[in-house]
């Protein structure tokens, strides 16, 4: 690190469970996000501003006005931008030391594998069940850990799995496909405002904590919100070894 370095990230530097050397291992690592809405939005700006040395940016959609009552990436002036450029103005106003890398696609397929295996690190910030689902299989299949986080109404929620320990659930596990027939969207059912920011935040969180190697994730744990009475429960997960994603995988 050089000095301008030492004096920004000086407040986690002085952590003793950070230090210098968790700091590099952040400045060093390269994290997938993907959507940069609501939950995107605060994770990724933690994310640069803490000093993640490459966050790549995925979104296919552009900033529309609805958008801005939660989706703290993008200002007024961005309607009609595409997500990922608006994202990166923002992060690079935030942290102009930090690489970002703008992927203005739904990433499925051979970019989502490319990009999944090339990522130290993966947050799912999506808002659909079928992305979600790619996202997990991928993981599972390059072993990365996966950090997950979903808010509606006044409902969030958020987990680790964390595919390199071969012990740990997978998304499948906890959320089999053909079950969540009731999608539920933003767009119909609504979204409070700060819900989003906590949710993502606590993604930002963990992904830090995983990148330094400090304290205990959430891997095994799902964290529920209930944002009106503002109480969090955290339910224990196990791995389902009939998972037609992950069972079968340390063989
Ligand atoms: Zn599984």
């Amino acid at each position: 690190m050089n000095d301008d370095q030492l004096l920004r990230y000086s407040r986690h530097i002085l952590l003793p469970e950070i230090g210098v050397e968790g700091q590099e291992a952040i400045l060093a690592s390269r994290v997938l996000v993907i959507g940069a809405g609501g939950l995107g939005s605060p994770a990724a700006m933690y994310l640069a501003a803490a000093g993640v040395g490459t966050v790549v940016l995925c979104d296919g959609d552009t900033v529309d006005l609805t958008n801005l009552q939660r989706q703290i990436l993008h200002s007024a002036e961005g309607v009609g931008r595409l997500k990922v450029e608006s994202g990166r103005d923002t992060l690079l106003r935030l942290n102009p030391q930090a690489r970002i890398e703008p992927l203005a696609m739904r990433l499925e397929g051979a970019e989502l594998d490319e990009q999944v295996a090339a990522a130290d690190l993966v947050l799912d910030c999506s808002d659909n069940f079928a992305t979600r689902h790619a996202i997990n299989r991928a993981c599972v299949r390059f072993r990365k850990p996966l950090v997950s986080g979903a808010a509606i109404r006044f409902d969030g929620q958020v987990s680790v799995f964390d595919l390199r320990r071969s012990d740990s659930p997978c998304y499948h596990c906890l959320f089999p496909e053909g079950q969540d027939v009731d999608e539920v969207r933003c767009a119909v059912m609504g979204v409070f405002a700060p819900l989003t920011g906590i949710i993502g935040a606590t993604q930002a969180a963990e992904a830090l904590k995983l990148l330094i190697g400090c304290g205990t994730s959430l891997d095994g744990r799902l964290l529920l919100l209930d944002g009106l009475a503002m109480e969090w429960r955290s339910v224990l997960l196990g791995r389902d070894p009939a998972c037609e994603v992950c069972a079968g995988r340390d063989d």
